[in-house]
């Protein structure tokens, strides 16, 4: 089920008081069309009422695809620092849907889904790119990891990150973004052999594999965002 509540808020242009339809969760393989539209970097896009101006609502829902194997916890970029604690959440409210007290039906599926957090809609829409072209999110946070090592000074910082925004057969498209809203600052692409590279030498890169493995939060910003 893909649930939308209505919800009151103010115009970020002109301060007016007026109601959207805020997304609560998703359900990608019953609403194809709506996983389309954060891939499409337009999902949760409104105009307000009174001044037609369009702005985004930060995400807040849970998203659910049985089929490949996904369940996000999805929260507002503002949320980062508090990661942790919306780390444990999103295994808590995974437990209460999927775990031991679920029914069978719903215990099996939840064995097969892979349990995320993300902050932000450069984060969300990264972690629907994965899914659909293959990538291994643990692989592409180590190989971000890989390129900040070697390219050294990056515009990285708890409001920009480098994030996957497509790909292809031959190459990964990575780009610094604002996390706020997605404001380009600069693009990288990465020839997808770096990946497969990258998994052959994994062994070097044992700890930080098996902390990005065992979580939730698998983005490399958990290793630099100072916990609240
Ligand atoms: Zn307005």
């Amino acid at each position: 089920m893909s649930v939308f509540k209505p919800v009151a808020c103010d115009c970020p242009a002109c301060g007016s008081a007026i109601r959207i339809d805020a997304c609560d969760s998703v359900n990608g393989v019953r609403r194809p069309d709506l996983r389309q539209e954060i891939l499409d970097d337009r999902f949760q896009r409104c105009r307000c009422s009174a001044c037609r101006s369009e702005f985004r609502v930060q995400p807040a829902f849970t998203y659910l695809d049985v089929e490949r194997g996904q369940w996000l916890l999805v929260r507002p970029a503002g949320d980062l620092a508090d990661w942790q604690g919306f780390e444990a959440q999103a295994r808590t409210i995974h437990a209460e849907a999927f775990g031991a007290d679920a029914d069978p039906a719903a215990q099996a599926i939840g064995a097969r889904l892979a349990v995320r957090v993300t902050f932000g809609w450069p984060a969300v829409r990264e972690k629907l790119l994965c899914a659909a072209h293959g990538v291994d999110d643990v692989l592409l946070e180590l190989l971000k990891l890989a390129l900040l090592r070697q390219l050294g000074d990056l515009p990285l910082s708890d409001a920009v990150e480098l994030r996957l925004v497509g790909a292809d057969t031959r190459a990964l498209h990575l780009a610094w973004l604002q996390a706020a809203d997605g404001a380009l600052a600069e693009q990288l692409d990465v020839p997808r052999d770096l990946l497969d590279e990258l998994a052959a030498e994994r062994a070097d890169w044992q700890a930080l594999d098996a902390e990005l493995a065992a979580a939730a939060y698998v983005d490399l910003q958990r290793f630099l965002v100072e916990p609240a």
